[in-house]
């Protein structure tokens, strides 16, 4: 799950990361109000969980209040396009209002899970501020990295080593131990798998602060965090994505045609693999799970059939502790309740696929039949068209 830079930016104020004053606001005059409390430059920065908001337009420098109201007109209601929004851009919402910084210098940290070493990696680079991929593509001896001891954590020694590689110095190089630390704690107390300060920047005055805050957190660790829960905003998911997660539903949607319903992660990613291997696209992967609910299959089609790029369905079940029936009788059950508008192919194999096959049959309804899984996915490929 993704967060606002502004609700990054307070739990980073919480840890004791320092960050400019600022507020969040959803309109002309809230932005003006906010400039005018906070007196001199400011900074209206759109608030949309993409990065590279500095080259689309998003962030503007104001000299005072009037110049704040206007910047927060032109931001908020655009659609805003950065190489890391979808073509069409992200509608602003809301923009975060902060004290303008002086920037002596601009500097890279993040922290991550380093899934070869299976350990936490803090990563520093003094090249902030641009594209980090590409200061990793082209100049990887720029990027200062520490991995940090699975029980222990980060080692004062290691912040330390960080901050020198940083080039800081004297004050800022304390101020910058203290921020890794903090950053760090963080980072395990909320879960992140990811958090990405670029630029983090030391003032004309010396100061080391977070410019820009990204935070991602472990869906799968969110059940413990319902402070973080509640900063989610579905405005910025996908709207299948986010019908997917209220169902219980393992969803991602992809760029092909041909959709998947499938029982398990595994078989869910070899039935994409069968439906590449066959030429075709998968629209998506979908995992309904081991469930004997015939709702999960009729909530599972509503995902499917709201995706207008999908031209044929897929459903490969392998029963297991599934049991086929329940799932023959939820593609009945998805069929009475809704128009299934594209051919669907149906592959059944393991506990009760007798009564499995009884049921659709007893249905009539115009399925087409498989009963290996190349074979099913050659089908599907070639309903597809
Ligand atoms: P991003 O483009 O979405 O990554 O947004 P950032 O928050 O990183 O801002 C992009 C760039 O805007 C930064 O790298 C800075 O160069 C500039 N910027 C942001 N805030 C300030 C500020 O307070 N003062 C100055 N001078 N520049 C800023
Ligand atoms: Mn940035």
């Amino acid at each position: 799950m993704k967060v606002h830079e502004y609700q990054a930016k307070r739990l980073l104020r919480e840890f004791g990361v320092p960050v400019p004053d600022g507020e969040h606001a959803e309109s002309p005059a809230a932005a003006r109000a906010i400039a005018q409390r906070l007196g001199g430059r400011v900074v209206v920065k759109a608030q949309v969980h993409a990065g590279g908001r500095g080259k689309g337009g998003g962030i503007k420098l104001a000299d005072d209040a009037d110049g704040a109201e206007a910047a927060a007109r032109q931001i908020l209601g655009m659609m805003l396009k950065t190489p890391q929004t979808p073509p069409e851009g992200i509608k602003v919402r809301a923009v975060w209002v902060e004290r303008a910084s002086e920037i002596a210098r601009e500097l890279y940290l993040s922290m991550t899970l380093d899934r070869v070493r299976a350990t936490h990696v803090v990563m520093a680079s003094e090249a902030g501020g641009m594209e980090i991929e590409e200061v990793a593509a082209r100049t990887p001896e720029k990027i200062l990295r520490e991995w940090t001891h699975p029980a222990l954590g980060l080692a004062d020694f290691q912040a330390r080593r960080l901050a020198f590689g940083l080039g800081l110095g004297g004050e800022a190089f304390k101020q910058g131990v203290a921020l890794i630390r903090n950053l760090f704690r963080l980072y395990l107390a909320k879960d992140c798998s990811l958090v990405e300060i670029n630029p983090l920047v030391v003032t004309a005055d010396g100061r080391v602060l977070a410019l820009d805050a990204k935070l991602n957190f472990d869906d799968n660790a969110l059940f413990r965090h319902p402070d973080v829960v509640a900063l989610r905003d579905v405005h910025e998911e996908d709207p299948l994505d986010v019908e997917a997660s209220k169902y219980n539903l393992n969803y991602i949607k992809l760029d092909g045609n041909v959709a998947c319903m499938v029982n398990g992660a595994g078989l869910a990613m070899a039935t994409m693999d069968a439906i590449k291997q066959a030429g075709g696209d998968p629209a998506n992967f979908l995992d309904i799970g081991t469930v004997n609910d015939v709702s999960r299959v009729v909530n599972a089609f509503k995902i499917l059939t709201a995706d207008p790029s999908v031209k044929a369905i897929l459903i490969n079940i392998f029963g297991g502790m599934a049991r086929v029936d329940v799932i023959a009788q939820g593609v009945v059950d998805a069929h009475k309740e809704m128009k299934v508008g594209v051919p669907v192919v149906v592959r059944l194999a393991g506990t009760n696929v007798a009564q499995g096959e009884r049921i659709l049959e007893d249905a009539g309804l115009p399925l087409i039949r498989a009963i290996g899984l190349g074979e099913a996915a050659q089908k599907a490929v070639a309903a597809a068209g």
